[in-house]
Protein backbone atom coordinates (compact mmCIF):
# COMPACT_ATOMS: atom_id res chain seq x y z
CA UNK A 1 0.00 0.00 0.00
CA UNK A 2 1.14 3.51 -0.83
CA UNK A 3 2.47 5.56 2.49
CA UNK A 4 0.42 8.72 2.48
CA UNK A 5 2.45 11.64 3.08
CA UNK A 6 1.86 14.52 4.87
CA UNK A 7 1.73 17.65 2.87
CA UNK A 8 0.71 21.40 3.78
CA UNK A 9 -2.42 22.13 1.80
CA UNK A 10 -5.01 24.72 1.70
CA UNK A 11 -8.62 24.90 2.22
CA UNK A 12 -11.61 27.82 3.30
CA UNK A 13 -12.22 25.50 6.16
CA UNK A 14 -8.77 25.04 7.20
CA UNK A 15 -7.94 28.68 7.19
CA UNK A 16 -10.92 29.15 8.99
CA UNK A 17 -9.75 26.53 11.35
CA UNK A 18 -6.69 27.94 11.92
CA UNK A 19 -8.18 31.71 12.82
CA UNK A 20 -10.17 30.22 14.99
CA UNK A 21 -7.65 28.35 17.29
CA UNK A 22 -4.34 27.62 16.23
CA UNK A 23 -3.78 25.02 18.46
CA UNK A 24 -7.39 23.11 17.32
CA UNK A 25 -5.99 23.29 14.20
CA UNK A 26 -3.10 21.70 15.19
CA UNK A 27 -5.29 18.77 16.53
CA UNK A 28 -6.95 18.62 13.54
CA UNK A 29 -4.11 18.61 10.69
CA UNK A 30 -1.11 17.49 12.36
CA UNK A 31 -2.05 15.42 16.13
CA UNK A 32 -4.69 13.09 14.20
CA UNK A 33 -2.49 12.46 11.18
CA UNK A 34 -2.10 8.57 10.59
CA UNK A 35 -4.79 8.29 13.32
CA UNK A 36 -6.64 5.73 11.31
CA UNK A 37 -3.97 2.84 11.18
CA UNK A 38 -5.14 0.33 14.02
CA UNK A 39 -1.36 0.99 14.90
CA UNK A 40 -1.89 4.59 15.47
CA UNK A 41 -0.18 5.75 19.20
CA UNK A 42 -3.41 6.75 21.53
CA UNK A 43 -2.56 10.27 21.33
CA UNK A 44 -2.71 10.21 17.39
CA UNK A 45 -5.88 7.75 17.40
CA UNK A 46 -7.67 10.31 19.61
CA UNK A 47 -7.03 13.30 17.85
CA UNK A 48 -8.25 11.82 14.83
CA UNK A 49 -11.31 10.25 16.20
CA UNK A 50 -12.33 13.94 17.64
CA UNK A 51 -11.40 15.42 14.44
CA UNK A 52 -14.31 13.34 12.60
CA UNK A 53 -16.56 14.51 15.31
CA UNK A 54 -19.69 16.42 14.26
CA UNK A 55 -21.38 19.09 16.23
CA UNK A 56 -25.37 18.57 15.94
CA UNK A 57 -25.73 21.50 13.34
CA UNK A 58 -23.02 20.39 11.20
CA UNK A 59 -24.19 16.82 11.16
CA UNK A 60 -28.32 18.18 10.06
CA UNK A 61 -26.02 20.67 7.62
CA UNK A 62 -24.45 17.66 5.98
CA UNK A 63 -27.86 15.97 5.80
CA UNK A 64 -29.20 18.33 4.06
CA UNK A 65 -26.73 18.58 1.51
CA UNK A 66 -26.37 15.10 0.75
CA UNK A 67 -30.05 15.13 0.08
CA UNK A 68 -30.07 18.16 -2.75
CA UNK A 69 -26.88 16.70 -4.05
CA UNK A 70 -28.69 13.29 -4.33
CA UNK A 71 -32.10 15.03 -6.25
CA UNK A 72 -29.76 17.31 -8.23
CA UNK A 73 -27.94 13.87 -9.88
CA UNK A 74 -31.35 12.31 -10.09
CA UNK A 75 -32.39 15.28 -12.04
CA UNK A 76 -28.90 15.19 -14.19
CA UNK A 77 -30.73 11.69 -15.76
CA UNK A 78 -33.76 13.32 -15.97
CA UNK A 79 -35.24 11.46 -12.44
CA UNK A 80 -37.79 13.17 -10.73
CA UNK A 81 -37.36 12.62 -6.78
CA UNK A 82 -40.80 13.81 -5.18
CA UNK A 83 -40.32 15.91 -1.92
CA UNK A 84 -41.79 13.33 -0.36
CA UNK A 85 -39.24 10.49 -0.63
CA UNK A 86 -36.58 13.04 -0.55
CA UNK A 87 -37.99 13.83 3.57
CA UNK A 88 -38.28 10.38 3.94
CA UNK A 89 -34.95 9.69 3.07
CA UNK A 90 -33.43 12.79 5.24
CA UNK A 91 -35.22 11.09 8.30
CA UNK A 92 -34.04 7.42 7.60
CA UNK A 93 -30.36 8.93 7.29
CA UNK A 94 -30.94 11.13 10.54
CA UNK A 95 -32.09 8.36 12.32
CA UNK A 96 -29.55 5.85 10.96
CA UNK A 97 -26.36 8.72 11.50
CA UNK A 98 -27.92 9.12 15.08
CA UNK A 99 -27.98 5.28 16.15
CA UNK A 100 -24.06 5.34 14.93
CA UNK A 101 -23.57 8.17 17.42
CA UNK A 102 -25.66 6.96 20.29
CA UNK A 103 -24.24 3.58 19.97
CA UNK A 104 -20.52 4.68 19.97
CA UNK A 105 -20.13 2.29 15.88
CA UNK A 106 -17.38 5.34 15.08
CA UNK A 107 -15.39 3.39 18.17
CA UNK A 108 -14.17 0.86 15.34
CA UNK A 109 -14.24 3.25 12.28
CA UNK A 110 -14.34 6.93 13.16
CA UNK A 111 -14.66 8.42 9.38
CA UNK A 112 -17.43 6.34 8.55
CA UNK A 113 -19.93 6.63 11.63
CA UNK A 114 -20.92 9.87 12.80
CA UNK A 115 -19.46 10.58 16.39
CA UNK A 116 -21.77 13.75 17.74
CA UNK A 117 -19.84 16.49 20.00
CA UNK A 118 -22.93 16.85 22.07
CA UNK A 119 -23.26 12.97 22.32
CA UNK A 120 -19.95 12.47 23.46
CA UNK A 121 -19.62 15.24 25.73
CA UNK A 122 -22.51 14.10 27.36
CA UNK A 123 -24.62 17.36 26.82
CA UNK A 124 -28.67 17.07 26.65
CA UNK A 125 -29.17 15.50 23.73
CA UNK A 126 -32.60 13.82 23.47
CA UNK A 127 -35.87 12.67 20.89
CA UNK A 128 -37.49 15.58 20.73
CA UNK A 129 -34.06 17.38 19.17
CA UNK A 130 -33.80 15.33 16.72
CA UNK A 131 -37.44 15.78 15.94
CA UNK A 132 -36.31 19.91 15.94
CA UNK A 133 -34.05 19.18 13.39
CA UNK A 134 -35.79 16.72 11.50
CA UNK A 135 -38.18 20.17 11.08
CA UNK A 136 -35.02 21.98 9.96
CA UNK A 137 -34.18 19.53 7.65
CA UNK A 138 -37.77 19.37 5.80
CA UNK A 139 -37.98 22.64 5.89
CA UNK A 140 -34.66 23.51 4.24
CA UNK A 141 -35.53 20.76 1.49
CA UNK A 142 -38.83 22.00 1.38
CA UNK A 143 -37.67 25.44 0.04
CA UNK A 144 -35.32 24.12 -2.24
CA UNK A 145 -37.82 22.36 -3.71
CA UNK A 146 -40.16 25.51 -3.87
CA UNK A 147 -37.11 28.19 -5.45
CA UNK A 148 -36.68 29.24 -8.93
CA UNK A 149 -33.76 27.37 -9.24
CA UNK A 150 -35.28 23.35 -8.68
CA UNK A 151 -37.75 24.43 -11.41
CA UNK A 152 -34.91 25.62 -13.68
CA UNK A 153 -33.13 22.41 -13.24
CA UNK A 154 -35.49 20.29 -15.21
CA UNK A 155 -35.37 22.58 -18.26
CA UNK A 156 -31.52 21.61 -18.57
CA UNK A 157 -29.48 19.47 -20.43
CA UNK A 158 -26.44 17.13 -19.03
CA UNK A 159 -24.59 19.61 -20.60
CA UNK A 160 -25.23 22.55 -18.06
CA UNK A 161 -23.96 20.37 -14.81
CA UNK A 162 -20.99 21.17 -14.09
CA UNK A 163 -20.26 19.80 -10.90
CA UNK A 164 -22.41 18.11 -7.68
CA UNK A 165 -20.09 18.88 -4.37
CA UNK A 166 -17.56 16.99 -6.11
CA UNK A 167 -13.72 17.03 -4.06
CA UNK A 168 -11.12 18.87 -6.62
CA UNK A 169 -8.05 21.04 -6.04
CA UNK A 170 -6.07 23.00 -7.86
CA UNK A 171 -2.29 24.59 -7.48
CA UNK A 172 -1.97 27.79 -6.14
CA UNK A 173 1.59 29.11 -6.25
CA UNK A 174 2.79 25.59 -5.00
CA UNK A 175 0.45 25.11 -2.92
CA UNK A 176 -2.83 22.24 -3.37
CA UNK A 177 -6.13 24.21 -2.49
CA UNK A 178 -9.29 22.16 -2.21
CA UNK A 179 -12.50 23.50 -3.84
CA UNK A 180 -15.89 21.48 -3.07
CA UNK A 181 -18.40 24.26 -4.64
CA UNK A 182 -21.81 22.84 -3.47
CA UNK A 183 -23.10 23.17 -7.48
CA UNK A 184 -22.13 24.37 -10.38
CA UNK A 185 -24.07 25.12 -13.46
CA UNK A 186 -23.29 26.49 -17.23
CA UNK A 187 -26.06 28.30 -18.73
CA UNK A 188 -25.42 32.07 -20.18
CA UNK A 189 -22.69 32.49 -17.62
CA UNK A 190 -21.13 29.93 -15.18
CA UNK A 191 -23.26 29.44 -11.48
CA UNK A 192 -21.43 28.86 -8.50
CA UNK A 193 -23.91 28.07 -5.36
CA UNK A 194 -23.29 27.29 -2.30
CA UNK A 195 -26.04 25.60 0.23
CA UNK A 196 -26.08 27.68 3.88
CA UNK A 197 -28.15 25.70 6.25
CA UNK A 198 -27.18 28.57 8.96
CA UNK A 199 -27.18 32.23 9.49
CA UNK A 200 -25.30 34.06 6.92
CA UNK A 201 -21.48 35.39 7.74
CA UNK A 202 -19.65 37.52 6.74
CA UNK A 203 -16.72 34.78 5.96
CA UNK A 204 -19.14 33.40 3.22
CA UNK A 205 -18.30 35.91 0.72
CA UNK A 206 -14.69 34.94 1.09
CA UNK A 207 -15.30 31.18 0.51
CA UNK A 208 -17.60 31.57 -2.49
CA UNK A 209 -14.87 33.91 -3.84
CA UNK A 210 -12.26 31.19 -3.73
CA UNK A 211 -14.37 28.84 -5.65
CA UNK A 212 -14.38 31.88 -8.50
CA UNK A 213 -10.24 31.23 -8.43
CA UNK A 214 -11.08 27.49 -8.98
CA UNK A 215 -13.93 27.43 -11.86
CA UNK A 216 -11.38 30.53 -13.27
CA UNK A 217 -8.69 27.05 -13.48
CA UNK A 218 -11.04 24.58 -13.69
CA UNK A 219 -13.08 25.83 -17.09
CA UNK A 220 -10.82 28.26 -18.16
CA UNK A 221 -12.98 30.78 -17.89
CA UNK A 222 -12.86 34.68 -16.88
CA UNK A 223 -13.61 36.59 -14.02
CA UNK A 224 -16.69 37.88 -15.38
CA UNK A 225 -18.19 34.81 -16.55
CA UNK A 226 -18.88 33.51 -12.75
CA UNK A 227 -21.63 34.34 -10.56
CA UNK A 228 -21.41 33.18 -7.26
CA UNK A 229 -25.15 32.34 -5.39
CA UNK A 230 -24.83 31.85 -1.81
CA UNK A 231 -28.16 30.01 -0.78
CA UNK A 232 -29.38 30.21 3.18
CA UNK A 233 -31.89 27.32 2.75
CA UNK A 234 -33.34 27.80 6.33
CA UNK A 235 -35.04 31.04 5.77
CA UNK A 236 -38.59 32.42 5.54
CA UNK A 237 -37.19 34.09 2.30
CA UNK A 238 -34.87 31.70 0.67
CA UNK A 239 -33.31 33.93 -2.55
CA UNK A 240 -31.06 33.00 -5.17
CA UNK A 241 -29.52 36.16 -6.25
CA UNK A 242 -25.93 36.06 -7.16
CA UNK A 243 -23.43 38.43 -5.05
CA UNK A 244 -20.25 40.44 -5.49
CA UNK A 245 -17.33 38.33 -5.02
CA UNK A 246 -14.27 39.71 -4.33
CA UNK A 247 -11.87 40.18 -6.84
CA UNK A 248 -9.48 37.16 -7.99
CA UNK A 249 -6.36 39.90 -6.22
CA UNK A 250 -7.93 40.27 -3.15
CA UNK A 251 -8.55 36.50 -2.78
CA UNK A 252 -5.19 35.15 -3.97
CA UNK A 253 -3.45 38.25 -1.61
CA UNK A 254 -5.56 36.68 1.08
CA UNK A 255 -4.34 33.18 0.60
CA UNK A 256 -0.91 34.01 0.04
CA UNK A 257 -1.00 35.63 3.35
CA UNK A 258 -2.71 32.39 5.16
CA UNK A 259 -0.66 30.16 3.45
CA UNK A 260 2.50 31.52 4.67
CA UNK A 261 1.25 31.54 8.50
CA UNK A 262 0.40 28.25 8.30
CA UNK A 263 3.91 28.06 7.58
CA UNK A 264 5.43 29.89 10.34
CA UNK A 265 4.13 27.08 12.60
CA UNK A 266 6.30 24.68 10.95
CA UNK A 267 9.64 23.22 12.03
CA UNK A 268 10.03 20.94 9.34
CA UNK A 269 8.11 22.35 5.77
CA UNK A 270 9.63 19.64 3.65
CA UNK A 271 7.64 16.60 5.95
CA UNK A 272 5.14 19.66 7.18
CA UNK A 273 5.81 18.97 10.45
CA UNK A 274 4.32 21.43 12.66
CA UNK A 275 5.24 22.72 16.36
CA UNK A 276 2.58 22.25 19.05
CA UNK A 277 4.12 25.47 20.80
CA UNK A 278 3.77 27.90 17.93
CA UNK A 279 0.15 26.44 17.64
CA UNK A 280 -1.49 29.33 19.86
CA UNK A 281 -4.35 28.01 22.19
CA UNK A 282 -7.49 30.90 21.32
CA UNK A 283 -7.94 33.55 23.92
CA UNK A 284 -11.41 33.37 23.20
CA UNK A 285 -12.07 30.85 26.04
CA UNK A 286 -15.73 30.73 25.08
CA UNK A 287 -14.77 28.69 22.49
CA UNK A 288 -14.05 25.61 23.93
CA UNK A 289 -17.32 24.67 25.08
CA UNK A 290 -17.97 23.79 21.44
CA UNK A 291 -14.58 22.73 20.26
CA UNK A 292 -13.70 19.30 19.22
CA UNK A 293 -10.73 18.65 21.04
CA UNK A 294 -11.31 20.04 24.25
CA UNK A 295 -10.67 16.64 25.63
CA UNK A 296 -6.94 16.75 24.93
CA UNK A 297 -6.37 20.43 25.19
CA UNK A 298 -4.59 20.74 28.38
S1 LIG B 1 -10.25 23.67 23.77
FE1 LIG B 1 -10.10 25.86 23.31
S2 LIG B 1 -7.91 26.31 23.23
FE2 LIG B 1 -8.14 24.09 23.13
S3 LIG B 1 -8.13 23.62 20.97
FE3 LIG B 1 -10.23 23.90 21.56
S4 LIG B 1 -10.73 26.05 21.19
FE4 LIG B 1 -8.52 25.81 21.16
Amino acid sequence: MVKLKSELTWSFSRDRLFNDCQRAYYYNYYASWGGWSKDADEFSRKAYILKNMRSVDAWIGDIIHQIIKWVIQNKIIKKDIAFEESKQKAKQLLTKTWEQSRSRLWEDNPKYNLNLLEHYYKRDLDRELLRIKLEKVTKSINNFYHSSLFEELSSLTKENFLSVEDLDSFDFEGTKVFAIPDFALKSNKYFLYDWKTGKPSDKDMLQLSCYVLYAIGKWNIFEEDVCVVPVYLNQEEVSFEQVKALSVTEVKAYMRDSISKMKEVLTNSSNNIADIQKCFKSKAVWKCKSCKFQEICK
